[in-house]
């Protein structure tokens, strides 16, 4: 590690690692060693063994999280630990892995938000492993944020989570405004863990390399996708895929039907630009997210997956996940009505700091109650491009029936 002089500089020696690493037990291992060989008593918390590791392994790779659960263990690893080394130093240092790059920033905000009840977050400190450093944060960071670049799409999938498949006008996000959204966030946030431009599809939005460009300016070490069906790229203009390059931005390509017909061209199209990109697993099924009935909103928000897919509107206001926000700005193209609390989301100009933040989008809010999250409607794709293909042009390998 390269660093030790900000953990030395506090004069604690008492540390706690809180680490949700999944797959890379000997590089905390390797951490804690280090520390304890430079004379820090390290207790790990939060990372997550036997039976409690195989289960939040496959509900992240499903992106089904059982958030009380989880936050119940947060709780436990950080109270247990506070109590075993109260016994031996007054204070205790908390070093959070940084390595959660993968949108389920969730867990690491509900981390922050613990050490902030409890007035503990000046002592906390992340340990980034990439580079192997240790790091002191002033604000908290964001796990995940998404905004909404265009509003319409080209492929129209029914059933589409953002109601793009309703929109027949183009509808743009607002880049002026973005920036100074960006600006808000930048003052309120050390920095964003993952950010995605999404839509409708991005690549209808012809400043769509503008606002990849000024996402990195204002958060120079997000983990930045643009989020597309793919079918545009081999015909958007070169200086839009020179933007999302110079924006060190990767394209991340839902593979729908029509997709896997374009795939070879859009890859050419990509490699001669050198923009890095990612295809999706094939997308043969879709499901409702939002029901015609109001359930158990408790139950919906205990289960849900949508937890860290936080969104930002176009004037502002952050909401815990995209649901309430998307059905809000369609609801004069839809036909179920159903009220949509204010008490949904928050402006993110009305809060004091980062940590206000962070705990209103940690709430269940009134929305919750209309959302599917345990009743999944499935049924297949179905897209203005209605070509059928078989399992095999997929890429989707069915075990045979005997
Ligand atoms: S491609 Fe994506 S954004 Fe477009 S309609 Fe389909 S699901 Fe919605
Ligand atoms: S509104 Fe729906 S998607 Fe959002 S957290 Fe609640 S249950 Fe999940």
């Amino acid at each position: 590690m390269q660093n030790f002089e900000l953990l030395q500089a506090t004069g604690i020696r008492d540390i706690c690692i809180v680490s949700y690493q999944l797959h890379d037990d000997a590089r905390v291992q390797e951490l804690k060693d280090v520390l304890q060989k430079n004379g820090f008593r390290v207790r790990m918390a939060g990372n997550m063994d036997g039976l409690m590791r195989r289960y939040v392994t496959y509900k992240l790779s499903e992106r089904i999280t059982n958030c009380q659960r989880i936050k119940r263990r947060i709780r436990y690893s950080l109270f247990s630990a506070g109590r075993m080394l109260q016994g031996r130093s007054r204070n205790t240092l908390y070093l959070l892995i940084d390595q959660l790059k993968t949108g389920d920033g969730w867990l690491h905000e509900g981390v922050q938000i613990q050490l902030e009840k409890k007035h503990l977050s000046d002592r906390l400190f992340f340990y980034d492993v990439k580079s192997d450093r240790i790091m002191k944060f002033e604000k908290p960071v964001l796990g995940y944020l998404e905004f909404d670049v265009s509003g319409h799409c080209n492929l129209r999938c029914k059933g589409c989570s953002h109601y793009s498949n309703l929109v027949k006008e183009p509808v743009w996000g607002n880049l002026d405004r973005f920036r100074e959204h960006l600006s808000r966030l930048r003052e309120v946030f050390d920095h964003i863990e993952v950010f995605r431009l999404v839509g409708g599809e991005p690549f209808l939005n012809p400043d769509v390399g503008q606002f990849a460009a000024a996402v990195r300016e204002a958060f120079p070490d997000a983990t930045l996708y643009v989020v597309s069906n793919g079918l545009l790229i081999p015909h958007v203009k070169g200086e839009i895929l020179d933007a999302i390059r110079e924006s060190k931005a990767v394209v991340y390509i839902s593979y729908y039907p029509p997709t896997v017909k374009m795939a070879e061209k859009i890859k050419e199209r990509l490699d001669e630009y050198k923009v890095p990109y990612t295809f999706s697993k094939p997308i043969r099924y879709f499901q409702y997210e939002v029901g015609e009935t109001a359930g158990n909103g408790t139950s919906n928000h205990r289960h849900c997956s949508f937890i860290s897919c936080h969104i930002l509107s176009d004037d502002g206001r952050l909401c815990l996940c995209d649901p309430p926000m998307v059905y809000q700005k369609n609801m004069s193209r839809l036909n179920v009505k159903r009220e949509v609390s204010e008490d949904c989301w928050t402006d993110l100009y009305s809060v004091k700091d980062g940590y206000e933040l962070l705990r209103q989008l940690h709430r269940q809010i009134p929305f919750c109650k209309y959302c599917l999250t345990r009743k999944k409607i499935m049924f297949p794709w179905q897209g203005s491009y209605p070509q059928e293909l078989t399992d095999d042009e997929m890429g989707v390998h069915r075990r045979k029936k005997k």
